[in-house]
């Protein structure tokens, strides 16, 4: 029987060295037997002794992690998110591909998109991920190479639906499920075939590593890495033992992010301050059948729309003295930002308002502190509005 995926979490990756733990391989290079064997090493896929640009012990043991959690054949790491989306993007579309990707995105993947890609010759059309079979309608068969979604979106947590998503043939589909983590959902399950994080958050968890991972089947990963290995945004060894450390206690962290954040969510939910709250398994939200759906867990955000706008938020905000004002998430700190003036600044008025990134919107990202004293550090501060 296969093992829950707790369970799952504190063995994944794990190699036959007897060691609990990773073993750190901080070298750049490896030498080889004869010349013969350094030709064998540098024309071989994802050579793990050659030069670690290539590959490396303790980043193979991360993903081998995560390609276990995710049920995939292979996985790949980057060293960020964002090195892991470009690397998608650019190993698989060229000059004259066409992207299919959903209209709230995290701020930079849709910079990446509207920014370099456009300046390379590729396209992207930009859907509502909530209207029903609007990625398919966007593919132009042949032409489009890849279809880009990301559930949870951040920071208004919407939510795509997988299946729909995963029965579309011709492109590849690629989903952003950093704001789920391995333990919320498994995208691969759907039919998605590549499921990309941001390690950064979630899987780290402990806001000391910057690190990216993509997950799915084998002949896809490889030839993703093809180019990556050229483009050179790889994992290091030690961000990669502080994502597989993270890995470890992944389980227990999310399921008690997750009730924190649902706990504080409801706490707030009609309260006369406060415009709206958001998270995936609250009840109130629009799709949040789907979620329950496709998710084992509603994830570590809430969205939280605050009446006053950006002065009422700044006010909320320089009265918390739990919560810390920075932009990550995932992590043992609550968190707190304001999109529309930090993770979302370098967006136009437009894709803010498509996005639902108003000025009174605030991004909580749910730590392991007390429940009890993140709900009385939040309404004391939203008693003084
Ligand atoms: C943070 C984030 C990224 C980018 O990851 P980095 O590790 O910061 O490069 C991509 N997608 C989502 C949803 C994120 O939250």
């Amino acid at each position: 029987m296969p093992h829950k995926p707790d369970t799952s979490a504190i063995t994944a990756g794990r190699d036959n060295s007897r060691s609990l733990s990773p073993a750190i391989w901080p070298n750049s290079v490896w030498e080889s037997d004869s010349l013969a064997d350094a030709t064998k090493r540098a024309t071989g896929l994802r050579s793990e002794t050659f030069y670690s640009r290539f590959a490396n012990p303790t980043v193979t043991q991360f993903e081998n992690a995560v390609a276990q959690l995710e049920g995939a054949e292979s996985a790949l790491a980057f060293g960020s998110g964002m090195g892991a989306i470009a690397s998608v993007i650019l190993s698989l579309c060229g000059n004259g591909s066409h992207i299919v990707a959903q209209n709230n995105l995290y701020g930079a993947t849709l910079s990446f998109l509207q920014g370099p890609c456009a300046r390379f010759g590729i396209e992207t059309t930009f859907v509502d991920p909530a209207v029903s079979g609007s990625f398919a309608a966007a593919v132009i068969p042949g032409k489009t190479m890849l279809v880009i979604a990301e559930t949870p979106s951040n920071p208004r947590l919407a939510i795509t639906n997988l299946a729909e998503l995963g029965a579309i043939r011709g492109p590849f589909t690629v989903v952003d499920s950093t704001l789920a983590t391995p333990m919320g959902q498994r995208p691969l399950d759907f039919g998605i075939d590549i499921v990309l994080h941001s390690a950064t958050k979630g899987i780290g968890g402990h806001n000391d590593a910057l690190l990216g991972v993509i997950a799915g089947e084998k002949d896809l990963i490889d030839s993703v890495w093809g180019y990556a290995v050229m483009h050179g945004a790889v994992a290091s060894p030690y961000d990669a033992a502080n994502g597989l450390r993270g890995i470890r206690t992944l389980g227990v962290r999310t399921e008690r992010q997750n009730q924190t954040a649902l706990i504080l969510a409801r706490s707030l939910e009609g309260h006369a301050k406060i415009l709206s709250v958001s998270h995936p398994f609250l009840e109130s939200h629009p799709q949040h059948e789907l979620a329950r759906e496709q998710m084992r867990l509603g994830g570590t955000v809430i969205a939280v729309e605050v009446a006053g706008g950006f002065d009422a938020c700044q006010s909320l905000v320089s009265q918390l003295q739990v919560v810390r004002i920075a932009t990550s998430f995932g992590g043992p700190e609550t968190l707190v930002c304001h999109p529309a003036t930090s993770t979302h600044v370098g967006l136009s008025p437009e894709a803010l308002a498509t996005m639902g990134v108003t000025d009174g919107l605030l991004r909580f990202s749910i730590g392991l502190e007390d429940a009890d004293d993140l709900v009385d550090d939040l309404h004391r501060a939203i008693a003084t509005l």
